[in-house]
């Protein structure tokens, strides 16, 4: 199974990437995850890339895209994936189809009020990547690894603003380019209820 993990910034990608990847033996590969673990050991491309992940703009399509190529090249892709960022533009996804064939795009639907809230409460640990959220998670350091959890620089309010607007007007526009293919999910649940139906969904796939 190919997958395809859309939907703004905020609506819970990530989580319902790392259950797929898990109850079905898929890859998560998170662009985004790959960029920050790349600033945090200062490579070439981490150097690159840090401002502008801070200031919530994108990446530029040529640099990603030949990440993601690469990526699916290794072994473990080879029964399938699970792509968490990735498409986030129209180039990005017209680049895709030469490399991949998508089996079906999960899309997490929520409004930007609810966004905004999630987003600036949301607390990451630099160590193992565990996400945690301010209004159910009250300690300071991570529950699996005891490392001091942060705020990502680009959660807070202003930078969120900024994710929000690049959405709208770059990523947005693929929810007509993959109609065929979506799986709409409503996101304002907790994890367990808006995976419950992606799961029910997949496993009639497979
Ligand atoms: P979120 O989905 O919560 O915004 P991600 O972790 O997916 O967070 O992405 C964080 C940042 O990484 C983005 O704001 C952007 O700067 C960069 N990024 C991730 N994926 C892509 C992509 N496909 N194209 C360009 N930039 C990307
Ligand atoms: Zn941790």
């Amino acid at each position: 199974m190919n997958l395809i993990m859309l939907g703004a910034p905020g609506s819970g990608k990530g989580t319902m990437a790392k259950f797929i990847s898990s109850d079905f033996s898929l890859p998560h590969i998170s662009t985004g995850d790959i960029f920050r673990k790349n600033i945090k050991d200062g490579t070439e491309l981490g150097n690159k890339v840090k401002s502008i992940l801070d200031a919530g703009e994108l990446v530029p399509d040529e640099l990603t895209i030949d990440l993601v190529k690469d990526r699916l090249k290794e072994a473990d892709c080879k029964n399938g994936f699970i792509l968490d960022g990735f498409p986030r533009t129209l180039v990005q996804a017209e680049a895709l189809e030469k490399f991949a064939s998508i089996d079906s795009v999960i899309l997490i639907d929520l409004p930007f009020e609810v966004i905004e809230e999630r987003l600036s409460g949301r607390r990451s640990c630099p160590s193992c990547g565990e996400v945690y959220h301010t209004s159910t998670y009250k300690e300071t350091n991570c529950q699996k690894c005891d490392a001091s959890l942060i705020q990502r620089e680009d959660d807070k309010l202003e930078t969120v603003r900024a994710r929000l607007k690049v959405y709208e007007k770059q990523t947005s526009p693929l929810i007509e380019f993959y109609k065929n293919k979506i799986f709409k999910v409503e996101g304002k649940g907790t994890p367990e209820e808006t995976y419950a139906p992606v799961k029910k969904f997949l496993k009639e796939m497979k």
